[in-house]
């Protein structure tokens, strides 16, 4: 069971002066208990492609396929809801997802959507809260009236009330800080090892390569490179994508490597200094 894309291609206002190809014969396959990551520069398509994963845009005839757990996406068909009923997609920005005047009435809108009967929507919504680290004492309070990271905490607590089996998150680190961004990650790590597939679309390589089992970069709507962290690291430092910056650890083990020094690309601190050590102390 997974989710599957094939030779998916999008057009913006097709046939117009505003044509403009998002997303062209793109490939991916991701499964339950996995993390895949999406990576490009602004403009490389990320979004567009998240927003096929829970059928918010639909392929149209011979521009590909997108299957979520054998449900496949068409135009008009019967299965698009339950597509997205397995896929919640998370937005770039809270503010394009909440609503509700209340914490309470915003968790509770997709559950009670998807049939969750009204005795047992209190405990869905506390459930929800507690799996993002926010206290039942948030229930009453106004969503917009919230700090940023917990206003993103709400957003990710109202798609994971309705027990999605993946999480789209569209750039979900954006704006928050550094300690914001590892709790974040710690947190999806969470749900991934409770067997909800992750798909983390980004610009930050870093986050993906410390996090990801599979990675897609896209660059101007095509795929570049996709595998695990390794091959997109041996990949990137060879061939760099436009806009995509690497991790400034990896970048001075790419910079030692072209020097002639023999040193892993690692884009972690601790490893690169230990073999750097190494070295020293041999000669
Ligand atoms: P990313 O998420 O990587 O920034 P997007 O998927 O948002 O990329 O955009 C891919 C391309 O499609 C860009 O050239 C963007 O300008 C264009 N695009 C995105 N949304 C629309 C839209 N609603 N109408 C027209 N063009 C769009």
């Amino acid at each position: 069971m997974s989710i599957i894309v094939k030779n998916l291609t999008h057009i913006y206002h097709p046939s117009t002066p505003l044509e403009t190809v998002a997303l062209k014969d793109v490939n991916l396959r991701t499964e339950k208990g996995q993390w895949l990551s999406i990576v490009g520069h602004t403009g490389s398509g990320k979004s567009t492609l998240a927003q096929y994963l829970n059928a918010l845009l639909v392929p149209e005839a011979g521009r590909g396929e997108v299957s979520v757990e054998n449900y496949l996406s068409r135009p008009g068909s019967s299965q698009l809801r339950s597509i997205r009923h397995t896929v919640g997609l998370v937005f770039q920005y809270p503010e394009q997802q909440l609503f509700a005047e209340t914490v309470f009435e915003e968790v509770a809108f997709a559950p009670r959507n998807w049939g969750v009967a009204e005795k047992d929507l209190e405990e869905v919504v506390k459930g929800a809260l507690r799996e993002v680290g926010l206290s039942e004492s948030f229930l009453d309070r106004n969503p917009f009236q919230l700090s940023g990271g917990e206003k993103r905490r709400i957003a990710l607590a109202s798609v994971l009330a309705a027990n999605p089996a993946y999480l789209v998150l569209d750039e979900p680190t954006a704006g928050l800080d550094a300690t914001g961004r590892k709790d974040l990650v710690k947190l999806l790590l969470s749900q991934k090892a409770k067997g909800r597939g992750i798909v983390f679309v980004t610009h930050d390589l870093e986050i993906a390569l410390t996090a990801s089992d599979s990675i897609l970069v896209l660059e101007g709507g095509k795929e570049v490179v996709q595998g695990d962290p390794e091959k997109i690291v041996q990949a990137l430092s060879q061939n760099p994508v436009r806009g995509l910056c690497l991790p400034d650890v990896l970048e001075l083990a790419v910079l030692l490597e072209q020097g002639g020094w023999k040193v892993p690309l690692t884009w972690n601190q601790r490893k690169l200094f230990q073999s750097i050590v190494k070295r020293v102390r041999k000669s």
